[in-house]
């Protein structure tokens, strides 16, 4: 898996960072979404997919990647 956000429409409501707060944090200045890991451990899929379900402005996306070590 791959997560992709879209920062520009990110609504900076903090959705992402709460339910899975070991992929996103949020920019101390505007709250803007922050990626920590692109490429997160498989443990943190289901929260990854609660992320992108639960974020207002429907910025996250996710890439399946053969290798969970690419990029
Ligand atoms: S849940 Fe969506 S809108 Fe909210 S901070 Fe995360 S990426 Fe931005």
């Amino acid at each position: 898996m791959k997560v992709r956000v879209d920062g520009d429409a990110c609504v900076a409501s903090g959705m992402c960072a709460y339910l899975a707060p070991a992929v996103f944090d949020q920019r101390e200045d505007d709250g803007v979404v922050v990626v920590l890991r692109e490429v997160p451990d498989e443990g943190q899929y289901e929260a990854v997919q609660d992320a992108v379900r639960n974020c207002p402005a429907r910025v996250i996306s996710v890439e399946d990647a053969d290798d969970p070590t690419e990029g």
